[in-house]
């Protein structure tokens, strides 16, 4: 059988497993691992296995050595009051809310760290400002590495302390951010530490297992429409990796078509794609209650462009204002994201309303990380509650409950 290997995401440019460097050399696009899949063979096994076993045939270079925690296997959520609410006939919840650490960022580190451990590695690292950090803080912890987790100079204790708590080398750099992220590399080269940065192929690789569970979940039915809420683009890049190997092993009959969902305060692809432009340029200065989703210069940005030109995609931008309401909308609904979780469901308010979503289409969500990461949003809400003495609660019913 042929080998899996790495491939540019725009030209020719093909190496193998052990190149270290995320983007290809010949024109710094982002590389993609390259899988050749046996089709007559395709064997999903039980869904108590890891998700590279369970999907063997699409993980052939992984083995079992590393962390799992539990990443994946995460709810598939029906909403059928909004679905009918917006003419859809069905709306799903992707609930990645539910990983060990709370984002979908734990399946891209469980392949990171498996990648890691398979080239020899015993230092892994990270450049974050939220949950990418607390996940590799968790993985390389439990997989018995020396774990560096690079965080922005200003960062508040509040949000270091969910990072600290798993006992790894947190270290606060003053200076520019963006420059930190090349930093990290040439240290990572220099120091052999391996760098499982925002969007490097081994995340992307991590995230196509989403699709590959809402196929499962639907009965290799397959939506009709994928929303994700868009940073650095390595989730989408990974999600619609999934659909298309699921489709391209003839387990399900058609592509998704995907559409990217940024906030106003920072829509460096939105921005592109509505102005018809090949490339995204630098978004400054950003200014969103979606911190997740705030990248100004996404490293997989342009890749998201050629993916969202092949399948037809959409792409749309919607403000605090309306991620606030989906947030809340989500939670009565009994599902609680951050604010980037909510981006999704604001933007099919607002395609609604716009009249881009077909009646009648079947439309996923990803709802990308907990509501408790960012509790900085609650007082954006109008948040109440009733206080009474246990002498007077019979009183107080009586008046509740009307
Ligand atoms: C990282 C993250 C995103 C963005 O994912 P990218 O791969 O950077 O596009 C969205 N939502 C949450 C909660 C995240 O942690
Ligand atoms: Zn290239």
């Amino acid at each position: 059988m042929k080998k899996s290997i790495f491939c540019c995401t725009n030209c020719n440019f093909q190496t193998d497993l052990t190149f270290t460097d995320p983007r290809c050399p010949k024109c710094n696009e982002p590389l993609a691992v390259l899988s050749p899949i046996d089709h007559e063979n395709i064997d999903i096994k039980s869904w108590d296995k890891p998700f590279w076993e369970r999907y063997s045939n699409f993980y052939p270079y992984i083995s079992n050595s590393a962390p799992l925690l539990g990443a994946g296997l995460t709810p598939l959520t029906s909403l059928s009051d909004l679905a009918d609410q917006y003419d859809l006939a069905a709306l799903f919840v992707k609930n990645e809310t539910m990983n060990p650490t709370w984002s979908f960022k734990d399946r891209g580190t469980a392949v990171g760290v498996n990648h890691a451990l398979s080239l020899g590695y015993q230092r892994i690292g990270t450049v974050s400002t939220g949950n990418m950090a607390a996940s590799v803080a968790a993985y390389g912890t439990k997989a018995g590495l020396d774990t560096y987790i690079l965080v922005k100079g200003d960062m508040a204790d509040e949000k270091m302390n969910p990072i600290a708590i798993y006992g790894v080398n947190l270290i606060r750099v003053h200076g520019d951010y963006g420059q930190l992220y090349n930093k990290s590399l040439e240290l990572g080269a220099a120091n052999n530490i391996y760098f499982i940065n925002s969007d490097v192929p081994m995340r992307i690789e991590g995230s196509k297992s989403i699709a590959f569970e809402i196929a499962e979940q639907m009965a290799f039915d397959v939506p009709d429409y994928v929303i994700v809420p868009t940073s650095a683009g390595g989730n989408f890049r990974g999600i619609m990796k999934g659909f298309v190997e699921f489709y391209e092993a003839g387990l399900t009959s058609k592509i998704p078509t995907p559409i990217c969902a940024q906030s106003t305060g920072c829509y460096p692809i939105v921005k592109a794609f509505l102005a018809g432009h090949e490339k995204i340029s630098h978004f400054g200065p950003t200014d969103t209650i979606a911190h997740g989703i705030e990248n100004p210069i996404p490293p997989s940005g342009n890749a998201v462009l050629r993916i969202l030109k092949k399948y037809n995609g959409l792409a749309v931008a919607v403000n605090n204002q309306e991620i606030l309401a989906a947030q809340r909308v989500m939670a009565t609904n009994g599902i609680f994201g951050q604010p980037a979780s909510a981006v999704p469901l604001a933007a099919v308010h607002k395609l609604h309303q716009q009249q881009q979503l077909p009646k009648g289409s079947k439309v996923a969500l990803i709802a990308t990380g907990s509501g408790l990461k960012y509790t900085a949003a609650f007082a954006k809400h109008k948040l109440h509650s009733s206080e009474t003495t246990v002498a007077e609660l019979p009183q107080h019913f009586q008046e509740l409950i009307k």
